[in-house]
């Protein structure tokens, strides 16, 4: 059993090194963040990524080690915290689960359509959960930090401090709509707090053996690989998982769900994470982007290996090119 094992461990680190060299050609094509300044520095040329399986395996390769924030990654946490600490019935009052088609920045929707924003994956949904999360804790973000350290299976924890005050200094259209929603009694707390809550969480430093750990946790149904203790009630990964399928990749989730067939989350640091059903948690980390915000070379990393190893949820054997012009 132990041979086989191995020989499957083998097999499957083959498939991950070989979809890095298959992404690393293409990640040229995309820039990185610069409206937050400091994430302007990243450097665009990492690559890394890693898989976690049910059984215990962990295969990382490329730029594994390096930390970097997990910007809107950081969504799905928030919303699983505001689900634990407010209620279903709370969080479901102030933003809905909706796909916007819009940019994961856009304002527009919240003065056209409903005050109310549309789902918890674009920066106005996170703001306002972040709001739900205030009203609900003394210390949301000591609370978040710990929820996020258990996900991702790492003892440290932190926030980026020059993120954080890159984000405080620059991040006008987020202020901009937090102050449109406590107008209008979406927020409940005051503007500046929500807004400063939603741009620490998404300064929380992570690497891609992190984030393949949580994405684990929701692959497993709440379960850690680790501890084996339960960290999220099955209800919440239902709606984090579903929520991450229709809406996980900004207004590129569509294809996204065609070609890697994954509940997925992508943030503007560069970082992916998957849930493959009960199977494996993956991430990856290349900070040049495409000009929907997802990292590019991550996007063909996972397309990569949903394809060679078949963990597309609808099946359907079907080959893409790197050039994105297959759905
Ligand atoms: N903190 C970033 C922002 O508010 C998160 C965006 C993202 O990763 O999508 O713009």
């Amino acid at each position: 059993m132990a041979e086989r094992l191995s020989a499957e461990q083998t097999l499957l680190e083959q498939t991950l090194r070989e979809a890095l060299d298959f992404a690393r050609p293409h990640i040229g094509a995309g820039t990185v963040a610069s409206y937050i300044p400091e994430l302007a520095k990243a450097n665009a040329a990492h690559l890394g990524a890693c898989i976690m399986t049910a059984d215990g395996g962990c295969l990382c390769s490329g730029d594994w080690q390096h930390d970097f924030t997990m910007q809107s990654i950081s969504k799905t946490i928030t919303l699983i915290l505001a689900l634990k600490l407010a209620g279903r019935e709370k969080v479901f009052s102030k933003v809905g689960v909706e796909p916007t088609g819009d940019t994961f920045n856009s304002i527009v929707k919240l003065e056209t359509k409903t005050h109310f924003p549309l789902n918890p994956m674009i920066n106005a949904g996170a703001i306002a959960i972040s709001g739900c999360c205030i009203r609900a804790s003394v210390n949301p973000h000591g609370e978040f930090l710990k929820l996020a350290g258990k996900l991702c299976g790492r003892q440290n924890i932190e926030m980026d401090n020059a993120v954080y005050l890159s984000e405080h200094n620059a991040g006008m259209r987020n202020r901009s709509m937090a102050y449109l929603m406590h107008g209008e009694g979406v927020l409940e707390c005051d503007a500046e707090a929500a807004v400063d809550l939603y741009f620490k969480t998404c300064s929380t430093l992570a690497n891609v053996r992190d984030l393949a750990h949580y994405a684990l946790v929701l692959a497993n149904n709440g379960k850690s690989p680790t501890t084996g203790e339960v960290l999220v009630e099955d209800w919440i990964v239902r709606i984090v998982k579903t929520l991450m399928l229709t809406c996980g990749m900004y207004d590129g989730s569509g294809e996204f769900a065609i070609r890697a067939g994954m509940p997925g989350k992508s943030g503007v640091g560069g970082g992916i994470m998957v849930c493959a059903e009960n199977k494996m948690g993956i991430a990856t980390f290349a900070p040049a982007l495409n000009s929907k915000g997802n990292s590019s070379g991550g996007l063909l990393v996972i397309e990569y290996l949903s394809q060679k190893l078949g963990l597309h949820l609808f099946s359907g054997n079907v080959h893409y090119g790197a050039e994105g012009n297959a759905l």
